[in-house]
């Protein structure tokens, strides 16, 4: 009996850990979140060797995901500067705030946004414990 894959980490675990969804091993982007150099995703998993974009315009969907992600952004930024400014109403200071936090939020937004279709708005991937840990690496050879 094979007992080395007996612990996996959570779904939420490693969404949150931008892990590959169907290994929850290999990184889904390279360099750092707080990169200024701007965020890129790989290819194919370096772990398992799933290919992320499945077809072309795959991602056109993180689109709105980020979209929602920013209005939700939006309106806490938003309450939260209407409470901290004691209720003003100048509309330049909402607007500032939203700009600033849209821009310092870009990274996240764009990685979660991904994150989240393949993890939850794509059906037909989901985790395979075959493919977690180190022992599944030993015997495959990714092509790339
Ligand atoms: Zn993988």
């Amino acid at each position: 009996m094979d007992n080395t894959n007996t612990y996996t980490i959570s779904k939420f675990q490693a969404a949150r850990q931008c892990k590959c969804p169907r290994c929850r091993t290999g990184e889904m982007f390279t360099g750092s979140l707080l990169s200024l150099k701007g965020q890129k995703m790989s290819k194919y998993c370096p772990h398992c060797g799933l290919k992320f974009e499945m077809e072309p315009g795959f991602f056109y969907v993180s689109m709105f995901v980020s979209y929602a992600l920013n209005v939700a952004q939006f309106i806490a930024v938003c309450i939260a500067t209407y409470v901290l400014s004691s209720k003003s109403e100048s509309p330049w200071l909402y607007l500032t705030a939203c700009c600033f936090v849209a821009i310092a939020l870009a990274g996240f937004n764009f990685r979660y946004s991904r994150v989240i279709q393949l993890y939850w708005l794509t059906p037909n991937l989901s985790f395979n414990p075959k493919y977690y840990g180190d022992q599944y690496k030993k015997d495959i050879k990714i092509e790339a």
